[in-house]
């Protein structure tokens, strides 16, 4: 059997293996192209709309929150824009993340891993402070020479001012979203004043101390090592989806070259190694489809400007589909074409799209929940009649008080009882406060001989007379019998 080991875990001399692997510094070289130009775009969009969404001002009256984007965790609330989420309402935000997810799914489908590459936050970061890196440091190599210098020389000095400017967007991304959970401006101020309690520091410090470490330090590790999506998005992968690949029949056999020479009976690469010194997880795409590769094409946009000083055809490394990465296999078909993932990718979107227009057209101004109490399920009363105990919870989005009336429907001879208001509240009156959730003790009564054994389904109604603006909920009503 040989030793198929990497040479950097096999022993020199049959000692013990090692499978510990130092970590290689990569300094990608800068590059230009379609593939760069696009992840510039998406990167400056994502660093505008994390830093200013939570500045925009959304007017919804007063005594609200006017910010347009808001996570408010002590009141409770979400709101976007005129959308405002209670608790009571999660389901929506499940929705957006499962659509979220599963559009992650679909553009995996069609486009391969195009969101590491181009919009993962981590990439994203990583990809800023590579800049300022190469603003501080200089390129690919003079970084590479730089890590060898001597430190009493310059190079003190531009570490000091490339860490200080990691920093700075460190400490800004960790206050930026801060702002999302609190209101921007009033946020901003107190921790400009030294007012802001220690959890807001700590969250910004927090925050703003991953930032420095994911994007400055660890980068492609974190995609490597602890990313757990690269793991099984090959599970949403299939032969037509495009990956970034190198064209093998095209570019083999490879070896370097001389402007203006000939191509006759070799292959395209010249082996100038652009498209390994760009990459950002440092790897070879010659080798292969790999599992460390993001998509982000750059070795794309590297080839693609070497191939024209040959007199060469683009695209020698390209995106291509998964089963056609040599221009030796047959046609591919559009990654658009009829497939079965896509269309369940595209019905469990739309499904999910439809239930919460549903669920939003069912929203009223008045909600409630219900809860049976479970010890005891039923009270059997000296006078033979029995009662069972609810906590009722008032939802009123309105944002006036409003006094209200609560019957029970399908239980013959109910009496409602509210405790707040005393015994023998007949369930009017229930005093509901503005744009909150009050809580009321209930019971339901029923004079001896009149409940019927066992679990009696009922309803429970909450009204004030505006028509068209009640609730309703089910719930049951239990007789001693059925214990
Ligand atoms: S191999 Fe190409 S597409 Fe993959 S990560 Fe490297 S540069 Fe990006
Ligand atoms: S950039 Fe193109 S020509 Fe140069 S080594 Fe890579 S594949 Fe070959």
């Amino acid at each position: 059997m040989t030793d198929q080991s990497p040479d950097h875990i096999r022993p020199a001399s049959g000692g013990d293996v090692s499978l510990y692997a130092q970590a290689r510094k990569i300094h990608p070289r800068a590059v230009k192209g379609a593939n760069r130009s696009a992840k510039t775009v998406i990167a400056w969009l994502s660093i505008l709309s994390v830093s200013l969404l939570p500045w925009l001002r959304w007017d919804r009256g007063a005594g609200h929150p006017d910010q347009a984007i808001l996570f408010d965790f002590v009141a409770m609330r979400a709101y976007f824009l005129d959308t405002e989420i209670w608790p009571q309402e999660f389901y929506f935000l499940t929705g957006v993340l499962v659509i979220a997810s599963i559009g992650l799914f679909l553009v995996t489908a069609l486009y391969g891993r195009v969101w590491c590459g181009f919009a993962c936050p981590q990439t994203v970061w990583t990809d800023i402070f590579v800049w300022i890196e190469r603003r501080v440091e200089g390129d690919h190599n003079r970084r590479h020479k730089l890590d060898h210098a001597p430190w009493p020389t310059g190079k003190v000095v531009r570490k000091l001012v490339k860490h200080a400017a990691w920093l700075a967007v460190s400490l800004m991304t960790g206050a930026s979203f801060l702002f999302f959970f609190n209101d921007a401006p009033r946020a901003a101020g107190a921790m400009l004043t030294g007012e802001a309690g220690i959890v807001l520091y700590g969250f910004v410090a927090m925050v703003g101390l991953m930032t420095y470490v994911m994007a400055g330090w660890a980068r492609e590790q974190m995609c490597i090592y602890m990313c757990p999506w690269p793991r099984f998005q090959g599970a949403m992968l299939d032969h037509d989806s495009l990956v970034v690949a190198y064209d093998a029949g095209r570019g083999e056999s490879r070896g370097h070259a001389r402007v203006a020479q000939s191509f006759e009976g070799r292959g395209h690469c010249v082996d100038c190694r652009m498209c390994v010194q760009v990459c950002p997880v440092g790897i070879d795409i010659r080798d292969g489809i790999q599992m460390e590769c993001i998509g982000c094409g750059l070795c794309a946009d590297a080839c693609d400007s070497v191939m024209p000083r040959f007199g060469l055809p683009r695209t020698l490394v390209g995106w291509r589909p998964f089963s056609h990465t040599s221009s030796e296999a047959p046609a591919p078909k559009q990654p658009w074409h009829r497939r079965p993932r896509l269309m369940i990718y595209g019905a469990i979107i739309g499904v999910t799209l439809a239930g919460m227009a549903v669920a939003g057209g069912q929203r009223r101004m008045l909600d409630m929940t219900i809860l049976h109490d479970r010890s005891p399920v039923s009270v059997t009363l000296s006078d033979g009649s029995i009662r069972n105990d609810y906590t009722v919870k008032i939802v009123n989005r309105e944002r006036a008080p409003r006094l209200l009336r609560l019957e029970v429907l399908g239980l013959a001879g109910a009496q409602v009882g509210v405790r707040d208001l005393g015994q023998t509240s007949d369930g009017q009156g229930l005093a509901a406060a503005a744009d909150a959730v009050t809580t009321y003790r209930v019971s339901v009564r029923v004079p001896a001989g009149q409940a019927p054994a066992g679990a009696t389904p009922i309803e429970f109604r909450l009204s004030d007379r505006t028509p068209g603006d009640e609730a309703v909920r089910p719930n049951t009503f239990i007789a001693e019998a059925a214990r």
